[in-house]
């Protein structure tokens, strides 16, 4: 029952959904989250994730949208259209998605078909990359760029793909790289379309900083780049080079880093024109960001710009130097990866147990009449708090727990008296920690004491596989809770996840001026709680480790559907205990007839009956053949 409260629209505000969502997610009346891809069609996540229960599935559960993957490709492509008639601009614009910031074949398939209309394009930064790009039913003219290192091989496919009838074309991302196509070509027999990653020296902002600038690992520079224009001259192959190319790194936070470094690119690409080169497209790269606090600012979580203004001002510089220069307006390109592809999946993990210094037993252990003097020092400033020397208590408490443990260790004190002392100074950060949350202003030395006094809700996934970026790289995703957004949420608390790596815990959470330390969560009520970790879908999806053996997690792909319904189109279940083991070298036979030896070996020994023998190895075939989290629970 629900006694306290509490409008959906204030934990709106709290989880800062309306601000991260991008109008993708929104809060109910009810105080449920739900999906909102397209005006008219919504689905409430708590509904799916009760379905899949219901049908005996397990959590975490990773929930995929991919009507908001192609709502984003849309946005993308129609932001640029609407720059370039409003602008008046003679050129065209086609996108390329960079495969490597999520290769799963939903998310892939789902940019390819939405990007029909678009003539969206792929680009592959592998061998491997490029092979799965091929295979994929792209419009005719949809680009297919290969960027990465390259031997013979990766440029073979490529050229045969150009045969096929796409259209590929082939990055430069160092000059010794010309050579390599040159001789392949002549080879093969087959004409390239070559593009040169040009370095610019202008620089992005926000964490991939360093991707841009003279020191950067991929690219060529002016003098490289005119070497390229006069071997190709020689070659009678000028009309080979097609595309002028530039990236100065992902999740570029601040729009006027994007103007210079577009200026600069355009500029490079109106002199080579000037110099005879017949050049189409000008790529401007990635680095279009997400705005995952929600504090439009240029804080590494987040961004100062729109994907409009972000569209708007590309076309508005490509085309100002274009005509300065006389220049015809080339086809823009842009290679957004993160902002197609990261707000389409969402992470549900169930809260499976809450602790914490407060959660602790009140005391209960009596006094021993041989009590330690500082054990009796630390009941009295307990009894001794008030409003006036809280912060001297507290600051009393803190050095005497510290004598407790330094005692202890010298051997002068009982684990009796030390138990006692430990729940005596709980007792008062308590009191302590109730005194400060009337106060106006909390004391300096008493900032830490919610994170102190925070709540540890343990959550059944593992940080290492479904968010490393947050382990690695100190992103920062949106949480909330699926529901009770309605209740007033009363408990600071971290998260933890169920590895056994101290690592794998999260505290740290968005916040519109600044980062949280500790996350405002609901009192457990006994029902299943769960929270949703939003913003997932670039990158982290794909780079996620299986420490601890935590494997992919289930995977539901969901369509919402007019009046708050929805359709789960695909259960995809995670990986099952024995294909992490195997991963590891070891093959399950070899893991059965160890075992089965053992078996027979205790068997014989009279340590297991028959029917236990068997019970046993049932046991052990069934947690081969499980998935790697928590399941009773
Ligand atoms: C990774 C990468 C991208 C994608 O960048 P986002 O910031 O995710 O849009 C684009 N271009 C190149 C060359 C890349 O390596």
């Amino acid at each position: 029952m629900n006694h306290t409260r509490y409008p959906s629209a204030d934990a709106a505000e709290l989880y800062g959904v309306p601000y991260w969502s991008s109008g993708y997610f929104r809060v109910t009346e009810d105080g449920k989250i739900q999906v909102t891809p397209e005006p008219g069609l919504s689905a409430t996540l708590q509904d799916v994730v009760d379905e899949l229960v219901a049908r005996g599935e397990s959590l975490p559960l990773l929930l995929r949208f991919p009507q908001v993957l192609s709502g984003r490709v849309r946005q993308l492509s129609e932001a640029f259209r609407t720059a370039i008639r409003e602008y008046g601009y003679a050129g065209s614009y086609q996108g390329v998605y960079p495969i490597k910031v999520n290769q799963r074949r939903m998310v892939v398939e789902t940019i390819a078909e939405a990007g029909q209309t678009y003539a969206t394009g792929l680009e592959a930064g592998s061998k491997a990359e490029l092979a799965l790009c091929l295979a994929q039913d792209l419009h005719p003219e949809a680009l297919l760029c290969c960027n990465g290192f390259k031997d013979d091989g990766f440029v073979k496919l490529a050229l045969w793909g150009r045969k096929m009838g796409k259209n590929v074309v082939i990055t430069l991302e160092k000059l010794s790289e010309l050579d390599r196509v040159l001789r392949v070509s002549k080879e093969l027999g087959v004409r390239p379309a070559v593009g040169v990653r040009f370095k610019l020296h202008a620089r992005g902002s926000g964490q991939w900083e360093e991707s841009g600038g003279d020191q950067a690992k991929f690219g060529l520079n002016a003098s490289e780049l005119l070497q390229v224009v006069a071997r190709l001259r020689e070659e009678g192959m000028l009309d080979a080079l097609v595309m002028l190319h530039c990236h100065i790194g992902s999740q570029i936070t601040d729009i006027r880093r994007i103007k210079v470094a577009v200026r600069e690119a355009t500029q490079t690409y109106v002199n080579l024109v000037q110099g005879g080169v017949e050049l189409k497209y000008l790529n401007v790269g990635g680095g279009l960001g997400v705005d995952y606090d929600g504090s439009k600012t240029t804080f590494y979580a987040s961004m100062n710009y729109t994907l409009s203004e972000y569209a708007s001002d590309v076309v508005y510089t490509i085309q100002e130097v274009c005509k300065k220069a006389e220049v015809k307006e080339p086809t823009i390109v842009s290679e957004s990866g993160r902002a197609l592809t990261a707000h389409h999946a969402v992470l549900v993990v169930p809260v499976i147990d809450v602790t914490g210094p407060t959660r602790q037993q009140p005391l209960t252990l009596e006094a021993r009449p041989d009590q330690h003097q500082i054990v009796a020092d630390l009941e009295g400033l307990l009894n001794d708090i008030t409003l006036r020397n809280y912060r001297e208590v507290y600051n009393d408490a803190v050095a005497d727990k510290e004598t407790l443990h330094n005692l202890f260790d010298l051997g002068y004190l009982s684990l009796h008296d030390r138990a006692r002392g430990e729940a005596i100074f709980n007792s008062i950060l308590q009191k302590v920690a109730r005194l400060v949350q009337g106060l106006p202003y909390v004391p300096d030395e008493l900032e830490d004491l919610p994170k102190v006094l925070a709540d540890k809700y343990i959550c059944n996934f593992s940080l290492f596989q479904s968010l490393p970026d947050n382990w690695a790289i100190q992103t920062l995703f949106p949480i909330t809770p699926l529901a009770r957004l309605n209740e007033k949420p009363t408990r600071q608390a971290t998260l933890v996840d169920i590895t056994c790596d101290s690592d794998g815990k999260i505290d740290k959470f968005i916040d519109l001026r600044d980062v949280k330390s500790t996350l405002l969560l609901h009192e457990p009520d006994g029902r299943p709680y769960y929270l949703g970790i939003f913003l997932m879908g670039a990158y982290q999806d794909v780079l996620g480790s299986a420490h601890n053996l935590f494997g992919r997690v289930n995977e539901a792909h969901v369509v919402a559907l007019p009046g708050g319904k929805h359709r789960i189109e695909l259960f995809v279940r995670g990986q099952k205990a024995r294909k992490l083991i195997e991963n590891m070298g070891y093959e399950e036979e070899m893991l059965r007839e160890s075992i089965g030896q053992q078996v027979a070996r205790a068997a014989a020994a009279g340590r297991l009956s028959p029917e236990e023998a068997s019970e046993l190895g049932e046991t052990y075939s069934e947690e081969l053949l499980g998935y790697t989290y928590l399941e009773e629970l």
